[in-house]
């Protein structure tokens, strides 16, 4: 079943990959579905769409694995900040991480993969705007906090982050593209639906959109 917003910005990603010489199949489109019902889940899913991103872990255990059930091949990013108290549930339920950002997190992450045997493949959050409000390492502590999370044997495939609001985002997905480069790292979570074009010519490897996929929040959740 067509869905006509997931054809414009899937045509959009290729558009924009096309103009950034790199191929549309590199750029994984996260649906991220918070505040939405699996109602509202469900039309993506018979369009054909199977990745999709949450930003808690109560609300996504209400929803997903009921879901996931029908349709097993489901990929469910977290893409929100995460509670060590949470890592079980979290660990069970999600097949992407994108907001390590801490080594308290690694060592509740590492411990939950090893005991249930499910090395999730994770991004490290980086507050790329240096606001206090926001999630993510400083930037100054990527490289140490890889190494940790490499000596606590997590999976990390890439860097993530939410440049600030009301800013051009664009020096933001340079600088993460770039740390990431340094880092030696191919993954690179960025871009929303308001600046997923420009953040696929910068070299995002995930985009992670909601609205333009389903509408407004009612609520914007905090
Ligand atoms: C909500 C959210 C998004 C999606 O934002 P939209 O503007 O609705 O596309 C992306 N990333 C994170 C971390 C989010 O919390």
């Amino acid at each position: 079943m067509a869905n006509p917003l997931l054809e414009d910005i899937r045509s959009r990603i290729e558009k924009s990959a096309r103009i950034a010489d790199r191929k549309p199949s590199d750029i994984t489109l996260i649906a991220v579905s918070k505040t939405r019902s699996s109602d509202e889940i469900l039309p993506l899913l018979a369009s054909g769409h199977r990745v999709f991103g949450e930003n808690r872990v109560q609300e996504a255990m209400e929803k997903w694995p009921a879901l996931k059930a029908e349709y097993p091949d489901i990929q469910l990013h977290m893409i929100g900040q995460l509670q060590s108290n949470k890592a079980a549930e979290a660990v069970a339920l999600f097949d992407y991480f994108h907001s390590v950002d801490r080594l308290s997190l690694i060592k509740a992450l590492a411990k939950e993969m090893d005991r249930q045997e499910r090395h999730i493949p994770c991004f490290v959050q980086v507050n790329i705007g240096e606001e206090s409000q926001k999630g993510g390492c400083d930037i100054k502590a990527v490289a140490e906090l890889l190494g940790q999370a490499r000596t606590a044997g997590i999976p990390v495939v890439g860097l993530m982050a939410v440049p600030p609001d009301n800013a051009n985002p664009v020096p933001y997905f340079a600088l993460l593209a770039k740390l990431a480069r340094d880092q030696g790292l191919d993954g690179l979570s960025m871009g929303m639906s308001g600046d997923f074009d420009k953040a696929i010519k910068l070299g995002a490897t995930h985009v992670r959109v909601g609205t333009a996929l389903f509408g407004e929040r009612a609520t914007q959740p905090g």
